[in-house]
């Protein structure tokens, strides 16, 4: 009679502590799972609502390079209105602004401002590149032009064209907005702030 005691008791304890594995095991699945509504539901619909600011208050340095920044000072005035897509606020300081619009060849000499100029822009900051020269050097394939600009900064759009019109650099902003909205609420628009 004792040995069979001893073995209810000894299953008895077993089961209790099944229970208790069980209930930690659900109890730890719980939190998990919180963890992952937090990170997959609310820090995305949150993202997309930066995102949504974001890409509807771009704020481009003020940066010109040679002839396409005459383009790209036309987009802001009032006949392309730039304002209809929240980009025309241009920035003195490279510290106020968020985008940065190559307009012209960068020249080798040009280059280390210009990484200069990006480096202080806050984050999160994107980059056009606006024109031939810009994005690869366009007709200055000589040792004094840069042969694109995604060789110093990354780049997030190229508009293509000698020079490009100001409408088309405002649908590089369009394309650029879209971006934006993409990479909203995801693990590349948190790089972007890292
Ligand atoms: S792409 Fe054409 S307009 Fe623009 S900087 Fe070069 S030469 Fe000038």
């Amino acid at each position: 009679m004792g040995l069979v005691d001893s073995a209810v008791d000894a299953f008895e304890a077993e089961i209790n502590n099944l229970k208790l594995n069980a209930k930690e095991a659900l109890e730890a699945l719980e939190e998990e799972s919180a963890g992952a509504v937090y990170d997959s539901i609310l820090t995305t619909q949150l993202g997309k609502v930066v995102g949504w600011a974001q890409k509807n208050a771009l704020w481009p340095a003020t940066f010109g390079l040679a002839c396409c920044a005459i383009e790209m000072m036309a987009m802001a005035n009032s006949r392309w209105d730039s304002a209809r897509f929240g980009a025309e606020v241009f920035r003195a300081s490279p510290r106020q602004a968020d985008l940065m619009i190559v307009s012209g060849r960068v020249s080798q000499k040009m280059a280390p401002v210009l990484k200069l100029i990006y480096d202080q822009m806050p984050e999160p900051k994107w980059v056009i590149s606006m024109g031939a020269c810009a994005s690869c050097g366009g007709v200055f394939n000589n040792y004094a032009i840069v042969q694109g600009v995604d060789r110093v900064v990354p780049v997030d759009v190229y508009v293509p064209g000698c020079p490009p019109g100001p409408e088309a650099l405002i649908y590089g902003v369009i394309k650029l907005q879209e971006k934006i909205m993409n990479e909203a609420g995801t693990s590349a628009a948190k790089k972007r702030v890292a």
